[in-house]
């Protein structure tokens, strides 16, 4: 294979076998992604989004373009505007403002080379446009999660009697459409891990429901109490669902003292959690750990989702560490993106890159076989989400 037919994503990568660039072009399931902005976007907010953790404004000393995902943006998604690549971030910014979002997305989401989306419609919804668009839009098919404590939030704000939220929670989760196909629980930012997650009896969810209601009074209620969250992911549990948890970083509101994965060991060693697929999503700085788990559980998997597009061209180091523990059959490919339509392009290059180098060198220097490598990329890229999540497109 001679340069000039590499995919995009193996540009400058020397000695990778054609099988593994094969086998990496397929396409992926992003197994947790949220959708793309719905309309034009500032160029400051643009920024802010380069920057996971912090709520404020970038300061007036830099740009937050001068960042590894920065870096990688300006790289990776300027030749797909028509760009070089690396074109400055104020070319970026003009040409993109010249395009539109709309035709931004239609440019980088359809290269993500995504055939399956798995989408939680649950994180600031108004910014972001909705799953039809970003299935229009990528050309791709979109599944969906259902949120718990947007769940829980929503019975609340319907006026709900105390005494019919446990029923109602089953029910809604019993009732679901077919395109959802798990749920997602953030109890990391409401409650941290380290909590009672022994199943609670109905009369205390009744009783903490009442509680929570009167705490409430007329303002939009947020669900932030240990023990409703423990139903909620007992409730999934029980009607069959995968289950999701977001570990890991996330914005600085996060306790991420309190998100280490291992603090749901007490969650993970019961039998009636053991009977579903358990995923750990973006689990960075926690994914040694998110490892271990996945290799002690065997419903547990986990992805590196997120810290894979803000480590930019660290993300081989990521993506590496990403292959120590756990067992193949129990990992899966997430972009985590939101927001910029970059970030759907960029989780997928960069852990095809990331794959490319680390697997190459392995079987370059014989610790692996080039058919065991290409076995792995199908795992992880795609065949463990169809499992887990039982997709059928
Ligand atoms: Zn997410």
């Amino acid at each position: 294979m001679s340069a000039g037919d590499l995919p995009a994503f193996a540009t400058g990568l020397a000695g990778v076998p054609g099988e593994l660039i094969d086998a990496l072009s397929a396409p992926l399931v992003d197994h947790h992604v949220h959708t793309s902005f719905a309309g034009p976007v500032a160029r400051a907010e643009f920024e802010e989004c380069l920057n996971e953790g912090s709520p404020e404004p970038v300061p007036a000393y830099m740009t937050q373009f001068d960042s590894q995902i920065g870096f990688a943006v300006r790289r990776w998604c300027a030749p797909l505007l028509g760009l070089e690549p690396h074109a400055s971030a104020d070319d970026y910014w003009a040409r993109r403002t010249e395009l539109g979002e709309e035709a931004v997305a239609r440019a980088l989401l359809p290269a993500a080379g995504v055939r399956h989306w798995i989408v939680d419609p649950g994180y600031a919804g108004d910014r972001v446009a909705p799953t039809a668009t970003l299935a229009d839009w990528s050309g791709t098919p979109c599944s969906e999660l259902i949120r718990l404590e947007t769940l829980g939030e929503e019975l609340l704000a319907s006026g709900i009697a105390a005494d019919d939220y446990p029923a109602a929670f089953r029910a809604r989760l019993a009732e679901r459409g077919p395109q959802v196909v798990g749920a997602k629980s953030i109890v990391a930012y409401r409650c941290g891990f380290d909590l009672d997650w022994s199943a609670p009896s109905d009369a205390a969810v009744r009783a903490e429901v009442r509680a929570w209601a009167a705490a409430t009074g007329a303002a939009t209620p947020r669900m932030a109490s240990p023990l409703l969250s423990a139903f909620g992911v007992h409730a999934a549990a029980e009607a069959g669902l995968p289950i999701q948890f977001h570990v890991g970083l996330g914005d600085r509101d996060l306790d991420l003292h309190r998100v280490d994965p291992m603090l749901l060991l007490g969650l993970l060693r019961q039998p009636a959690i053991q009977r579903v697929p358990v995923l750990l999503l973006h689990c960075y700085p926690f994914h040694r750990q998110a490892g271990y788990l996945a290799q002690a559980f065997t419903n547990v998997s986990f992805d590196v989702g997120l810290a894979v597009n803000y480590a930019g061209a660290r993300s081989v180091e990521v993506v590496a560490e990403s292959l120590e523990m756990a067992p193949f059959a129990r990992q899966l490919y997430s972009s985590d993106a939101w927001g910029p339509p970059e970030f759907h392009l960029l989780g997928s290059v960069l852990w095809r890159r990331g794959m490319a180098r680390v697997l190459a060198r392995w079987v370059r220097e014989g610790d692996w076989g080039v058919a065991d490598a290409v076995r792995v990329v199908r795992m992880i890229g795609s065949s463990n989400a169809e499992r887990v999540y039982r997709l059928t497109t």
